[in-house]
């Protein structure tokens, strides 16, 4: 099984290639689509719109974003009302990062929550949603330690989450090892990797960026030689993808989440190798690669 995320368009061209590369992956069955929420609500209404767009006019389960970057609770049960009227059950709760930095110092809203943990509670009080947390393979990077950021992590499954999606890693190892943490300490709800393709140096110094880890020197050894050729950077980032997928199934990892940057082309041809794709989906012909294909 199989999941995509999105970000909400900021303009006219974002939302149609939006909406072509969801019409694209409607055709392969995700189990769900996600839609991101931006800091401090800077994308609300988008994220609210295109949600509700996804229940409305698609056979796709959507499922929302929300942080609590800068919103008052009374703000909060706001969007989670919304959520509710346009017909999005699914919710993916974050506590989100400082606007501007997101490094910098967390600071709470007034009347606001710190922790993800307080925000499942609330959604969970609200209505009947199944709540997604985020769970780090390399921990998060504000936390002292693995085991105390697995220790948060099991608190704010238990305070009503039904699962967790990983934040990016490039190693197996790290996501296998967090599941076996979090199950250690009898926590057994499904933990989902997110996987991206790196088929740019972009997207791979986003996977730095993101996954709070080094990249493996193997990996650098295989797409830094790339760098200058975009066809071959991107092939070499699909097989590094497929390969992450393939183990982590071998693995018994039952879902894959993909970060599509709101395209579709790369995760379409991943799930092709991967033996995911339905009997009855699309021509899986890679577009003709230029440099406006060249990223997810
Ligand atoms: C799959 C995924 C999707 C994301 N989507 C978005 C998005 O749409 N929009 C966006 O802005 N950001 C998004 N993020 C980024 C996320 O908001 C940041 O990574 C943020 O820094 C952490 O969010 P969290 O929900 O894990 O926070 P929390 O679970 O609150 O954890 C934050 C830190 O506090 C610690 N902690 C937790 N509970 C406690 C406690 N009770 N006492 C002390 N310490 C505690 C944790 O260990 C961690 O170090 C996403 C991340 C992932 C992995």
């Amino acid at each position: 099984m199989f999941s995509v995320e999105f970000m909400p368009p900021r303009d006219a061209d974002d939302e149609q290639l939006l909406w072509r590369s969801m019409r694209k992956l409607e055709q392969l069955g995700p189990a769900f689509v996600s839609v991101t929420y931006g800091a401090g609500g800077s994308s609300r209404d988008r994220t609210v719109r295109t949600t509700s767009r996804v229940a409305q006019e698609t056979t796709l389960v959507p499922m929302a974003h929300l942080t609590a970057v800068d919103h008052t609770v009374a703000e909060l049960r706001n969007v989670i009302g919304w959520y509710a009227a346009v017909g999005v059950r699914n919710v993916l709760v974050v506590r989100g990062d400082p606007p501007g930095d997101p490094n910098g110092e967390w600071i709470a809203c007034a009347d606001g929550f710190t922790y993800a943990e307080e925000l499942v509670s609330l959604v969970r009080e609200l209505g009947d949603f199944c709540i997604g947390v985020a769970c780090f393979p390399c921990g998060h990077p504000r936390s002292v330690d693995l085991d105390t950021d697995t220790t948060y992590l099991v608190r704010k499954l238990r305070a009503g989450a039904d699962f967790a999606i990983a934040q990016l890693f490039f190693d197996a190892d790290d996501f296998l090892r967090l599941r076996d943490r979090v199950d250690a300490r009898g926590c057994h709800a499904p933990l989902i990797p997110s996987i991206m393709s790196m088929t740019t140096p972009r997207t791979m110094d986003k996977t730095v960026e993101l996954s709070a880890a080094t990249a493996p020197t193997a990996l650098l050894e295989r797409l830094n030689p790339l760098r200058e050729d975009p066809k071959a950077f991107r092939a070499e980032g699909i097989d590094i993808a497929t390969e992450l997928c393939q183990r982590l199934l071998a693995e018994g990892v039952p879902d894959l989440h993909f970060i599509t940057f709101n395209r579709a082309q790369a995760t379409v041809e991943v799930i092709n190798r991967l033996g995911l794709l339905p009997a009855d989906a699309l021509e899986t012909t890679p577009e003709a690669v230029t440099p406006e294909t060249v990223s997810p």
